[in-house]
């Protein structure tokens, strides 16, 4: 195969000593030449983000069009599908369900999570990609045991059932976790101390902040605040941009792949609430951490990144405002509708997620973008 030299140009009308030449060389990278086609054939494990804006669709993202004076990041993607997000029990989903059909590749009930329609449980795509070596993390703004992060290592038949939830965060063998839920860990109805567990399990704790992670061959956990993190607007810091670099930090320090979930935890809150301003504050912070993701995809070829939401909240839309060429954000309901919901992927294999197919297929197509055989799952449909 044919190397080209990225630095040669320069390095050669800078007309550098010899010597000098070769110090520069060393820094350079070295890059076969036509990287998309060794791309493809690349077999060097995947790299998966996976970002979710719970309760984000259309709607929600147009807000970045409008509200912000740069460009939005949603503009870097080429690659856009959409997925209907429908449970099996109900049209209109709640995150438990939509979580499990992204985290297992079937559509389960509302409420439920990590189990089939009757209520067996099933693998998720974490256990399957351990299997693989993979490096696995979960980064959300709410409780790490609410219902879109739980749904990638719990299994119960009702999302309330947050101490059980906290209990199989234990074994699920994370690399790296960070959100709230503390009380779940430790202010226990059955006394238990979940947070020393976890320190036991060798687990770089904290409960205070977004500390750094400085040693890559630990596990770090951090839980935050005691049950969900506070809105942005309220005062939260740049928690999910910090927990997405660090994350990456983390992950990345190994070579067998991993798999990062990000969730946009509020942005679903915000539409029940139909509150304007808690919205753009959710989505701007989300586009935050969006915009770390997409610079780590920019700089690692066998990353592939996909960000969708799991259902839409609010019904919402941007209208036009009260003055003359000015917008409005509207809500039709303080709930989920059934609205299609945008998929946005960038990297390895990304143009797998155009078209139109439902929630569950995320997790087939992440897996197949992996080149692992999972011949044992169906598609529901
Ligand atoms: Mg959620
Ligand atoms: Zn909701």
């Amino acid at each position: 195969m044919q190397l080209i030299h990225k630095c040669h140009k320069t390095v050669k009308k800078a007309g550098i000593l010899l010597s000098l030449t070769a110090i520069f060389f060393q820094g350079c990278q070295v890059k076969p030449e036509n990287s998309a086609k060794a791309e493809s054939a690349d077999s060097s494990p995947l790299n998966v983000i996976f970002m979710i804006g719970d309760g984000m669709a259309t709607g929600q993202v147009t807000t970045m069009f409008y509200y912000k004076e740069e460009p939005s990041v949603f503009e870097q993607f080429k690659e856009i599908g959409f997925i209907n997000t429908s449970s099996s029990s109900n049209k209109v989903t709640d995150s438990a369900a939509a979580g499990t059909a992204f985290a297992t590749g079937q559509k389960s009930f509302n409420r439920g999570l990590g189990l089939s329609p009757d209520s067996l449980p099933v693998p998720t795509i974490l256990t399957i990609l351990q299997a693989k070596g993979y490096q696995t993390g979960l980064v959300s703004i709410g409780s790490i045991t609410h219902a879109t992060p739980a749904s990638f290592y719990a299994k119960v038949t009702d999302r309330d059932m947050e101490e059980s939830i906290a209990e199989q965060l234990l074994e699920a063998d994370l690399d790296f976790f960070a959100g709230g839920g503390l009380d779940f860990f430790n202010k226990r109805k059955d006394g238990q101390d979940l947070y020393q567990s976890l320190v036991g399990q060798g687990y770089q704790m904290d409960s205070v902040g977004m500390s750094r992670v400085t040693d890559t061959s630990r596990k770090y956990g951090y839980l935050l605040a005691p049950n969900g993190l506070p809105a942005k607007h309220k005062g939260r810091d740049s928690f999910l941009k910090e927990a997405t670099e660090q994350a990456l930090a983390k992950l990345s320090a190994s070579d067998s792949g991993f798999f990062l979930m990000v969730e946009g935890s509020y942005i679903d809150w915000a539409g029940h609430a139909r509150d304007k301003e808690f919205m753009l504050a959710e989505m701007l912070d989300f586009e935050e951490a969006l915009a770390v993701a997409l610079k780590y995809v920019d700089t690692h070829e066998n990353t592939l990144l996909i960000v969708t939401g799991d259902h839409e909240t609010g019904g919402m839309s941007v209208g036009k405002g009260a003055q003359i060429d000015q917008v409005d954000l509207y809500f039709n309901t303080d709930q989920h509708t059934a609205d299609l919901v945008p998929v946005f992927a960038i990297g390895r294999a990304a143009d797998s997620f155009k078209g139109f197919y439902q929630n569950s297929d995320i997790f087939h197509k992440i897996l197949k973008a992996a080149g692992i055989q999972n011949d044992k799952i169906e598609l529901v449909k």
